[in-house]
């Protein structure tokens, strides 16, 4: 294999988990390669359109921070997600509204960013 081939850490799957991952890892300093199926990341969240995204909050006190508390304060500062907020329908304690093609562009910033590597339309099938 040939020296620039060779990565600390390898994520399989863009989506806000495999992107995170990623971008921690590349922070850290890890040699990163982040694989991608399609081409953009965002995993369900983009490709399946699901949302808002829930939760991170457990009662009034928030739950979840570090990393993906960040994506939430740049999608904000980019005009593509209003923040948490409570969710008056009572389904659970906060959601979070995004919009999706602006998810895509903040994750992709994040990880570039971390100085990890994407590799978009492949798809892991074992190594060989
Ligand atoms: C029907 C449904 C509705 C939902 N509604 C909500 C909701 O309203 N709000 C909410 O917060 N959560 C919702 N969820 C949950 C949410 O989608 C998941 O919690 C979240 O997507 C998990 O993120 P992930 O990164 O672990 O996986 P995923 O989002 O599934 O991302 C996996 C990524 O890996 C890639 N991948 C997979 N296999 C390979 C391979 N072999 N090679 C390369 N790439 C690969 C995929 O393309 C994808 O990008 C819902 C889930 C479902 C199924």
């Amino acid at each position: 294999m040939r020296d620039n081939l060779v990565y600390d850490v390898i994520v399989i799957g863009g989506g806000p988990a495999g992107s995170l991952a990623a971008v921690a890892a590349g922070r850290k300093g890890a040699r990163t390669l982040l694989v991608e199926q399609y081409g953009y990341l965002g995993g369900m969240l983009t490709a399946g359109g699901v949302g808002p995204q829930m939760t991170y909050h457990a009662g009034d006190v928030q739950v979840v921070e570090g990393i993906p508390g960040e994506l939430i304060r740049r999608m904000r500062k980019g005009g593509f997600s209003p923040g948490h907020m409570e969710d008056f329908a009572g389904y659970t304690y906060s959601v979070t509204p995004f919009d999706a093609e602006g998810l895509k562009l903040v994750l992709e910033e994040m990880v570039l960013e971390a100085g990890a590597e994407l590799l978009y339309h492949t798809v892991y099938t074992g190594w060989a």
